[in-house]
């Protein structure tokens, strides 16, 4: 297999100010696999509970995921995630988190898992993405996280992020790891933890990108109909992480691959929030991928002219 990734799988019920659901299926793993699925081969590690059913699991098989190491919890309840958006899209509320199996739960990541040679540390416990990464042989390894884990786990999760290549975050996450104010400075101090590639996700607006060699960014693509952004996120990070992988093989690295990761990573992301849940992603086609990359460079294109006056 070439990219693993282990986060939550799970059940969420959202409101926007566009429409509510009730356990639609979710969760970081989830989101980040269905995006990668269309760039690379993907597994799934994670366990789930007794109300995560067949019709559940198709939709990831579906998309040609490998689900052998999501582990059923006899007994158990999949995790549980509550929450709302205000007007600001941007700023997702918890209501309820309910960790049900995740809070026992020990990984055990197969041999297929084991020798990917890419790993997505979801946001999960930081204990838990540690565990995971002492079992994988990946050359490159990413994580994510979020501002509950800040709070609560901070000496885990610095010490998760000085195991990894890779930092994905939202930039008020960045700033309220580092304490730093100025995004700039806040990659630069979490660089300084381990990681030498830092991306700053920010929401609507696009995403930054930090590495030893400078920095690059983006915005976001324009969408006028954005109906519900749980997961753009993990979207992201599955179209960015699913092309490194795949141009990987191909013996693609370095800076250019990383931005054009970058304007993966927010296509993706972009077919995301269009509509609730998993819906639009899992049903996207590759034509539809392709002809948002087009837009997305002309949007962002612009030839330098001098001034003239
Ligand atoms: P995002 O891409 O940041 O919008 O992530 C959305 C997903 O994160 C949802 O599908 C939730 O199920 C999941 N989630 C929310 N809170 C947590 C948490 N504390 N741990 C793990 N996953 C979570």
């Amino acid at each position: 297999m070439a990219l693993t990734v282990v986060g939550s799988i799970a059940f969420d019920s959202v409101r926007t100010p566009f429409g509510e659901r009730e356990r639609m299926l979710g969760g970081s793993a989830v989101h980040f696999a269905l995006a990668a699925s269309f760039f690379t081969d993907v597994c799934v590690v994670g366990p789930v509970g007794d109300d995560f059913g067949e019709e559940h699991l198709a939709v990831l098989s579906e998309r040609g995921i490998a689900t052998d190491d999501i582990e059923h919890v006899a007994g158990g309840k999949t995790f549980f995630w509550r929450g709302h958006y205000d007007h600001d899209m941007n700023v997702a509320h918890t209501d309820d988190t309910q960790l049900n199996v995740f809070a026992d739960f020990q990984p055990k990541l197969s041999p297929e898992s084991c020798g990917s040679q890419m790993l997505f540390l979801g946001n999960i416990q930081p204990e838990l993405q540690r565990d995971v990464r002492r079992q994988s042989a990946a050359s490159f390894a990413a994580l994510d996280s979020m501002n509950l884990w800040i709070d609560t786990a901070r000496d885990s999760l610095v010490a998760a992020i000085g195991e990894v290549e890779c930092v994905l975050l939202n930039d008020a996450e960045l700033r309220m790891l580092t304490e730093q104010p100025n995004l700039v400075h806040a990659a630069r101090a979490t660089m300084e933890l381990g990681p030498e590639v830092i991306v700053a996700k920010r929401g609507e607006y696009g995403a930054a990108l930090f590495t030893g060699e400078g920095m690059f960014a983006i915005p976001g693509l324009l969408i006028e109909d954005v109906r519900d952004p749980t997961g753009a996120g993990d979207s992201f990070a599955g179209g960015f992480l699913g092309y490194l992988d795949a141009v990987r093989i191909a013996g693609e690295h370095g800076e250019r691959a990383l931005r054009q990761a970058m304007a993966y990573g927010s296509v993706m992301a972009s077919f995301n929030v269009e509509d609730f849940g998993t819906e639009r992603v899992a049903s996207l086609t590759e034509g539809e991928i392709a002809e948002r990359l087009s837009e997305f460079k002309r949007l962002t294109h612009f030839e330098e002219a001098p001034i003239v006056r």
